[in-house]
């Protein structure tokens, strides 16, 4: 049959129709344990009750109104997003990518502000911030970059875990007005930050004057078992773009910012028609309301932490497991070859996955996680894993 679909993809032949909790299901009834959330997004899991309702009744009101009308749904969620997150103000738009794009405007406005005509932002080698023009110049992999030059300039880009690197920055480049990186860069295969390093780069910014801009948008939403990685820390980036768990499944994006950030946009200078929609906004109101409490930050701690020591007890020995890594519910496990065909190995077995960075087994599961679950992931990589490693060569 024709494919109608631009090939930006190359999915597994799963499709799936029902999903409850920590479980889907697909057209032909069979039953997996998601390990991959969508890519971090069905934070809260399937069907989700609150989020649920959110919808139900969201859908009976006004579906669309553009924001040159008061969305009461918006202000009420940038009110509660800004609180959680120690931030001022908000900007909602549709994605992760949007949400990059926003504080790449930010940063740049900050700059002409300073009188810097050609602001530079340094951006981390191995990042992903998303696939527009700017956000995918923005992103460390020549990969991404590749066939869609040329580039938005005004990136420069350094080691992550590296300070020195980017004290030389401060040194050489009088043209830079922000730094802008993942607390675990996600899609460059969960590289987990050092311990400090988030302080070490909150101080540089601040003695040369620029802004720090964390994306979030695959840590964020309790993910590493905060709102925000950066929650784990003392320290507040200027910027935040955050996105998918945000709606739990519904498209929303967001870019909150503090300070001097949070007051550059004047009325004209951002916009978008879907952006901050009162369907989108109530079902993140919903979802952050769910995470008020902190039980479920407490459950990804826990459930994070001993998932990643079944991991590293069943399979950190093997040959061709590289390394076990990860943090809160965010964990990788690097192989010594490529592995996307374990998606259809694991989905065979009944647990879906994902892999990143062409290596990386990525498991992202919803945070509602509980023990027998993080039980069922091990036992079946346990399985699978080593079954692939003897079918294949590194
Ligand atoms: N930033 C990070 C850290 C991401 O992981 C992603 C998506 O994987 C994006 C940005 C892009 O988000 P979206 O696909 O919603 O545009």
């Amino acid at each position: 049959m024709t494919d109608y679909l631009m090939s930006t993809y190359n999915p597994i032949p799963v499709s799936l129709t029902r999903g409850e909790g920590v479980w889907v299901w697909d057209e032909n009834g069979k039953k997996y344990l998601d390990a991959y959330a969508g890519i971090a997004v069905t934070n809260l899991g399937h069907s989700h009750p609150q989020v649920m309702a959110a919808l139900e009744v969201g859908i009976h009101q006004v579906l669309h109104t553009s924001n040159i009308m008061t969305i009461s749904a918006q202000k009420q969620l940038a009110h509660r997003f800004c609180t959680m997150a120690h931030m001022d103000r908000a900007f909602f738009c549709n994605s992760g990518a949007e949400a990059n794009e926003t504080a790449i405007k930010l940063a740049r406005l900050y700059g002409h502000q300073k009188n810097i005509s050609k602001p530079t932002i340094v951006a981390m080698q191995n990042s992903f911030h998303g696939r527009t023009l700017a956000t995918l110049s923005a992103s460390g992999n020549t990969k991404i970059h590749k066939g869609f030059e040329p580039l938005v300039d005004g990136f420069t880009y350094i080691p992550y875990n590296d300070i020195p690197a980017l004290q030389r920055c401060a040194q050489s480049n009088p043209n830079i007005v922000a730094v802008m990186l993942e607390p675990v860069q996600g899609e460059g295969g969960i590289r987990v930050i050092e311990d400090g390093y988030l302080e070490k780069i909150r101080a540089l910014c601040d003695e040369n004057g620029w802004l720090m801009i964390l994306d979030e948008v695959q840590t964020g939403i309790g993910r590493t078992g905060a709102l925000f990685a950066y929650q784990h820390t003392s320290i507040l980036p200027d910027i935040v773009a955050s996105a998918k768990g945000l709606g739990n499944g519904i498209p929303i994006g967001a870019c909150l910012a503090r300070g001097i950030a949070a007051n550059l946009f004047q009325v004209g200078n951002h916009g978008s028609t879907f952006g901050g929609n009162p369907l989108c906004c109530s079902v993140a109101n919903a979802v952050l309301s769910t995470l008020e409490d902190g039980k479920i930050y407490t459950n990804v701690l826990q459930m994070g932490a001993y998932l990643l020591e079944m991991l590293k007890k069943e399979l950190g020995n093997i040959p061709g497991v590289v390394e076990v890594r990860g943090r809160g519910l965010m964990i990788g496990l690097e192989l010594d070859r490529p592995c996307r065909p374990m998606l259809q190995l694991a989905a065979d077995e009944g647990l879906l996955i994902s892999v990143t960075s062409e290596k990386v087994i990525r498991l992202v599961p919803p945070l509602i996680l509980q023990k027998e679950h993080a039980d069922l992931i091990v036992t079946t990589l346990a399985k699978t894993i080593p079954m692939f490693l003897r079918q294949s060569q590194p």
